[in-house]
């Protein structure tokens, strides 16, 4: 009996004694680091902490030019990322650099070139070259139907999309065994298509011999009409049969279709019997497709649901930045501000304004100024007073409940603070589809359960209660004309 009780502790001795020589090894080296391994080490330790898309965006030919005394000069290949860098990464970076070398006291930030290869020791990264986009011919592949320039690299992440990013990534690495069906929901121009796609360019890349096949559901139901029509369908049940990962993109385009519907749920049974992965999308969640049939209803709520919200302020600048960026465009600082400040809920329609004041620029061969940039801009965009932020309904909210915004944000569990806290929560979520985890950390760092508790207990009391009803409405005229 004895002896099997030592065992473990003599176990977790080893264990001890290897991570203390690992310190030793790691203290050994660090100290005999050039400037370059320093970098590696630092970008090795930041990788493991974001988005592979975050990490190629923001840390690609980016590296150390000299470390003298206790600074560390870190090149950046342009103004965006530098700015970016500091503000967002700044502290992470530091921490890192002080860990490997106690000595390094300040990091700084340079634009610049530099021959060096730093990407080499993270070969999963490869970004196209910044600039490429544009000019790049784009062929959509006839075989997956998938279209080269939807990638995760190019993936911009924020609060708004991580969710269905990481399922999406997590899909890409092991098709069919982690989330089956992913569905991938939310609004008009906000990165379903582009993540269905690079999902399936990622599966393509990492093993060739996956049978990928991307389609809008108009062309399944389209195939399903034309094959009834001249009596091929047996043909068609087997291509779609032999399928290893299938991309139905705006699936509440079935609605109504019986036939198709009916085609689409044996063909997805078979595939998801075999463990073939399926994946969808939608402008809704399942339950909100009128006119589907329950079953498939079912079926598509059957693996995980990740919905697209709207992108927050910071994303939206992060977006124009890496698209100007693309194109080769160096717009001012408060022209991409004012692009991000108007235009909050289609990330397509940030593209066409930068289109358009690219095409400006191409033409005169000068950036617009601000007040151009607002004419070129006119017809994209609405009138700001009418937009809604997280700010105005929580100060809204605040207002109507005669509250102060702190109290909101407050740990304070009195009935008369919880309520309208809620209800804020409530409005976040239903007017500007925010994340929970955005809704809980806007109201004073509340976990994301509280924020879908929240939601939930408001939506389901709308149900019944018209006074609350009213209440609503009265809070949301506050929040328009504030
Ligand atoms: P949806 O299918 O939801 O209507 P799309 O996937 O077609 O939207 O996206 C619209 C445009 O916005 C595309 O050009 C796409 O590349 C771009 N886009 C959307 N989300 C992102 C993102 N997170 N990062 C970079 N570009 C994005
Ligand atoms: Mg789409």
């Amino acid at each position: 009996m004895r002896g099997f009780t030592v065992y473990p502790h003599v176990i977790n001795r080893i264990l001890f004694l290897i991570s203390i020589l690992d310190l030793l090894d790691i203290w050994y080296n660090k100290k005999n680091m050039t400037k370059e391994e320093l970098w590696q080490a630092v970008l090795a330790q930041i990788q493991l902490g974001i988005s592979q898309a975050n990490f190629a965006t923001w840390f690609k030919n980016t590296g150390v030019v000299s470390q003298e005394g206790n600074q560390v000069v870190v090149f950046v290949p342009n103004s965006f990322t530098k700015e970016w860098l500091e503000n967002k990464y700044g502290k992470t970076i530091f921490k890192i650099l002080h860990s490997l070398d106690e000595e390094v006291k300040e990091v700084k930030y340079t634009v610049g070139k530099t021959e060096l290869k730093i990407l080499k020791k993270a070969p999963t990264i490869s970004l196209p070259e910044i600039g490429q986009l544009e000019f790049q011919e784009f062929k959509i592949d006839k075989e997956t139907n998938l279209n080269p320039r939807y990638t995760f690299e190019n993936f911009i992440v924020g609060p708004f999309n991580e969710l269905p990013q990481a399922a999406g990534w997590a899909v890409s690495k092991n098709p069919g065994f982690v989330y089956n069906p992913l569905f991938i929901y939310g609004g008009v121009g906000l990165g379903k298509t582009h993540l269905l796609q690079a999902v399936g360019n990622e599966v393509i890349k990492n093993s060739s011999q996956k049978k990928v096949k991307y389609l809008p559901s108009e062309k399944f139901t389209a195939g399903v009409v034309s094959s009834i029509r001249s009596h091929e369908m047996e043909d068609f049940k087997a291509k779609y049969r032999a399928i290893d990962v299938l991309i139905l993109d705006d699936v509440q385009f079935l609605a109504g279709k019986e036939k198709t519907q009916e085609e689409f749920f044996h063909t997805f049974n078979h595939l998801y019997e075999k463990n073939k992965q399926i994946i969808l999308s939608s402008d809704r969640p399942p339950k909100a497709i009128p006119a589907l049939s329950e079953r498939l209803r079912s079926r598509f709520e059957g693996g995980m649901i990740a919905d697209i919200g709207y992108p927050d302020y910071e994303t939206r600048v992060a977006i124009l930045k890496t698209k100007s960026q693309e194109r080769k465009i160096d717009f001012p600082e408060e022209i991409l501000n004012y692009i991000a400040v108007s235009i909050q809920r289609n990330i397509r329609e940030l593209e066409g304004a930068l289109n358009r004041l690219s095409a400006y620029q191409k033409l005169n061969n000068q950036a617009p100024n601000l007040e151009t940039a607002k004419s070129l801009l006119k017809n994209l965009i609405l009138s700001p007073a009418k937009l809604t932020t997280p700010k105005k309904i929580i100060q809204a909210v605040a207002d109507f409940y005669d509250l102060k915004e702190r109290d909101l944000i407050s740990s304070s569990r009195k009935k008369e603070i919880v309520r309208p806290r809620q209800i804020a929560m409530y409005l976040l979520r239903e007017d500007l589809k925010n994340s929970y985890p955005f809704i809980g950390r806007k109201l004073g760092g509340k976990d994301h359960t509280t924020a879908i508790h929240s939601y939930g207990k408001v939506s389901k009391e709308l149900e019944t209660s018209e006074a609350l009803s009213d209440e609503i409405s009265l809070i949301r005229q506050r929040i328009v004309s504030s």
